[in-house]
């Protein structure tokens, strides 16, 4: 695994737990931006953020980059009061700090961020490749989540955790361990969510709300993208599949009514690595990518081809070859860089 090059642990003490947890005390607003293509993760820990923050007396907003959030997410406190925020625009306001959720640099949030300004920013995510671009960094690439950094900040300074931000911070470290099914699952994740169900969570509320909301239109687009799927390589390792725009159009499906499409291609017997490739109606095409022990190329070293990141094992970027040919593209792609792993010379 070429993992030397990224930051992993190396960058989190544990001590940055109430390093954030002072630094979210000190200042009396919080304006809180969470990545793209919001997830559960993100919404999930904006959710617990925000509900806190109002619990606190703070003055808080939540700006996401997207226009409108998933669906299945709504459930979450406070998910409706979200602005829609393209441009960061960076305010000279007496007690105001920006925190950063679940992103791992500044350019997957809104534009114009310029990490050369040392903008006061508090940056809490989970991404080994984070770029650590805060003026105080909370970045732990062993965390399963955003919400489980979130829970261990709470817990580190004794932060009231109410049953409100207890199912936000469950529903962030539900979703991004598919299930506590991933790897990212550690003993840590599930002590978390030990407490949090302590403290009121319904595990199957939980789950129902998110594994059990797929409209009739997302499961159209569901078939249509397996009965596309493209098994590939020795053993059959590789499976991609790939969406077009239509398909939206067509199925009536949500654009995010695609999300755990690429966990289900994952449940192919043998196959190590899968990506699907996404032709938006805007006419972006992005990848989202995951790989699975075993697998000779990691998810996100295959995103870095492209320009994009992640996890090593969940990971996406935007691509800019025709849609047309993308899967013959992709695979060729794929191929060479499993020679060049198996041959390295
Ligand atoms: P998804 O496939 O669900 O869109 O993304 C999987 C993971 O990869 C997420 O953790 C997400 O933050 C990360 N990711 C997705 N797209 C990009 C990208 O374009 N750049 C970077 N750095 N990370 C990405
Ligand atoms: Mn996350």
């Amino acid at each position: 695994m070429t993992t030397a090059n990224l930051n992993l642990n190396k960058n989190f003490d544990e001590k940055d737990l109430i390093r954030a947890s002072e630094v979210l005390k000190a200042h009396k607003i919080w304006y809180i931006f969470t990545h793209k293509k919001s997830d559960g993760d993100a919404m999930g820990s904006a959710s617990a953020l925000f509900e806190s923050g109002v619990n606190l007396g703070k003055s808080v907003k939540w700006f996401s980059p997207d226009k409108t959030l998933p669906e299945v997410y709504k459930f979450l406190p406070h998910s409706n009061e979200f602005i829609f925020c393209e441009e960061f625009i960076d305010e000279t306001v007496e007690g105001l700090l920006y925190v950063f959720l679940d992103c791992s640099n500044e350019v997957r949030s809104v534009s114009g961020f310029d990490v050369n300004k040392n903008i006061n920013a508090l940056n809490i995510d989970h991404h080994e490749d984070n770029s650590l671009f805060g003026r105080v960094n909370c970045v732990d690439g062993l965390a399963s989540s955003t919400c489980e950094m979130l829970f261990r900040i709470f817990m580190a300074d004794n932060w009231e955790i109410t049953q409100n931000i207890a199912e936000s911070l469950y529903t962030g470290i539900f979703t991004d361990t598919g299930g506590f099914a991933f790897s990212n699952t550690s003993a840590k994740t599930h002590m978390a969510a030990s407490k949090l169900i302590e403290l009121g969570v319904k595990p199957d509320k939980i789950s129902d709300f998110i594994n059990q909301n797929k409209t009739p239109q997302d499961f159209l687009i569901w078939a249509r993208v397996m009965s596309r799927v493209k098994i590939f390589g020795e053993g059959n390792i590789f499976a991609i599949s790939v969406i077009y725009a239509k398909d939206f159009e067509e199925t009536g499906a949500e654009l995010n009514g695609t999300e755990g499409l690429s966990s289900m291609l994952m449940t192919i017997r043998g196959v190590k690595l899968i990506s699907t490739i996404t032709q938006y109606p805007s006419g972006e095409i992005r990848l989202s990518i995951r790989s699975r022990e075993g697998s000779p190329i990691g998810a996100g070293e295959l995103a870095r081809i492209f320009g994009g990141g992640g996890h090593e094992r969940a990971a996406g970027a935007t691509v800019k070859f025709p849609i047309e040919d993308a899967v013959n593209e992709l695979e060729k792609i794929i191929l060479n860089k499993y020679h060049e792993c198996v041959n390295p010379d």
